[in-house]
């Protein structure tokens, strides 16, 4: 498999590397949408939420914590974001699970951001419903 994520997180491609261990390896985005906006990548390829075990999802997010932390301490942003996209019609464009680390500024205008819409009556039933049955299964 010609996976370019995975070249990286095994260290095949250099990349600016700001965290490594057994699992996962944390790199600079080549495109950011902020200074110092990183990309948490597992080692093994896995291509969405979806596919990654429990286990690597929940180290996966334990890690998010330990490098939000460092990386807010040492660029002083404001707020940070951490965004996963599934999909290619949720804007996932490398087909290897990664978790993005975007710092915020005051003012960046980076857009991370959405219309609000309307939660209708409607809408409302009928989400909950569909939801809460399929997680009874
Ligand atoms: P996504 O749209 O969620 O799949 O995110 C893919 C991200 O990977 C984008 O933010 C790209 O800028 C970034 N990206 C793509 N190729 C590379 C690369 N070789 N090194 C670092 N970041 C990359
Ligand atoms: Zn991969």
């Amino acid at each position: 498999m010609d996976c370019i994520f995975c070249k990286i997180a095994n260290g095949e491609i250099p990349s600016a590397t700001l965290y490594e261990d057994g699992d996962f390896r944390v790199i600079l985005d080549l495109g950011p949408a902020t200074k110092g906006h990183a990309l948490i990548l597992p080692k093994k390829h896995y291509a969405n939420l979806h596919e990654i075990p429990e286990d690597m999802a929940a180290k996966a997010m334990v890690l998010a914590k330990k490098m939000a932390g460092a990386m807010t301490e040492a660029l002083a942003c404001d707020g940070l974001n951490v965004v996963q996209n599934n999909g290619e019609a949720a804007g996932q464009t490398v087909f290897h699970f990664h978790m993005h680390l975007i710092p915020r500024y005051k003012e960046d205008h980076a857009g991370i951001t959405w219309v609000p819409g309307t939660l209708t009556d409607d809408d409302k039933t009928e989400i909950v419903e569909k939801i809460t049955r399929e997680l009874a299964k």
